[in-house]
């Protein structure tokens, strides 16, 4: 079986741990979202994409559930002693051993696509994974309050906690962008495409910005899982963006959001179940199940219904 799954970082790399141990014998591609992505220090990280890898190969910080496992700060202690901003995003010393080499790479005309695939012969994912676009997307915030002024996504979730409200959410360079070789093929090959609990707006709204992707992507059947449980966002802050693009932080609104043309099946959480009659949601197939990712195997749960459904919908 092939799947296709558009990820973000912390939601996705998760489910698609329990992706992996739900169907070990899929060919798994996942289209990691670019627009988190930013240059600090003259190096270029992508925050979604090494979620994803790390995770997977199992070398990320499980706790934490972004940046390496076992990390030491000397190269940030040394960066804030130089007073080299910003002090206000962490990166650990394993962690820029990627940042480096990618920029490296980068530089030595590699597109993002080639380098990505160079970082994952190291710590083979058991997926392929791919960037959305190898052309430069970047997530913008223009805030509401005060002078009309425009920062980078990070910096708004980072270092202000998302804690001013955003009157826009743009993503950069996304009307111009390609998707990257073998997005295209790989939706067009799956035989079903998952969106996993992802942030709607600024991780999976990003990648079907790429012109061409979401309508390869409404070809297909479709199976998301809300990333929304009970009216919240179970881990982070996604409320700030959903409610920056109008919609209301539940799952049958996330799943109207997205709405039946692109989506075929989607999966809430029991207390979330009322939502099968939800009328935003008619023509859409809503299952209700627990899609909390306690441990691995609640998440091989949550993988399982998803295909299952998928299956059943095709
Ligand atoms: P990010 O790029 O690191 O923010 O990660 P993603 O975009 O992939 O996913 C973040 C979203 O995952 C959060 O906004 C939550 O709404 C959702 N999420 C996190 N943990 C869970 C969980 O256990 N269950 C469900 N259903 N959603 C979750
Ligand atoms: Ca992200």
């Amino acid at each position: 079986m092939r799947i296709t799954v558009l990820a973000g970082g912390v939601g996705a790399a998760r489910f698609l741990r329990g992706l992996k141990h739900a169907a070990p014998d899929a060919e798994i591609t996942v289209i990691g979202n670019t627009g988190d992505d930013i240059t600090l220090y003259g190096l270029r990280v992508c925050p979604d994409l090494d979620t994803v890898m790390y995770t997977l190969g199992r070398g990320i910080n499980t706790q934490q559930g972004w940046g390496r496992a076992a990390e030491t700060f000397s190269v940030r202690a040394e960066l804030a002693a130089y007073g080299a901003s910003p002090e206000w995003f962490t990166l650990g010393d394993r962690d820029f051993a990627t940042h480096i080499l990618r920029s490296q790479l980068l530089a030595s005309g590699l597109p993002l696509s080639a380098v990505t695939e160079v970082l994952c012969r190291r710590w083979r994912p058991g997926a392929r994974l791919l960037p959305m676009s190898d052309d430069p997307v970047e997530t913008h915030i223009t805030l509401a309050d005060g002078e009309p002024r425009t920062v980078h996504f990070q910096e708004w979730w980072v270092r202000m906690g998302a804690e001013p409200a955003a009157a826009a959410i743009t993503a950069v360079g996304a009307a111009r962008a390609r998707p990257a070789p073998g997005v295209l093929d790989a939706i067009d090959a799956a035989d079903l495409v998952l969106f996993p609990p992802s942030n709607p707006v600024v991780s999976i709204g990003t990648i079907l910005a790429v012109p061409g992707i979401a309508a390869a992507v409404a070809a297909k059947t479709v199976v998301g899982v809300s990333p929304i449980i009970g009216g919240a966002p179970v881990r982070g802050m996604a409320d700030a963006c959903l409610a920056a693009i109008g919609v209301d932080t539940s799952a049958a609104a996330v799943g109207a959001h997205y709405g039946r043309d692109l989506v075929d099946g989607w999966l809430v959480d029991d207390t979330d179940k009322s939502a099968a009659d939800d009328p935003g949601l008619a023509g859409i197939e809503v299952r209700a199940l627990p899609l909390y990712m306690r441990d691995l195997p609640a998440t091989a749960a949550i993988a399982r219904a998803a295909l299952d459904l998928a299956v059943e919908l095709r």
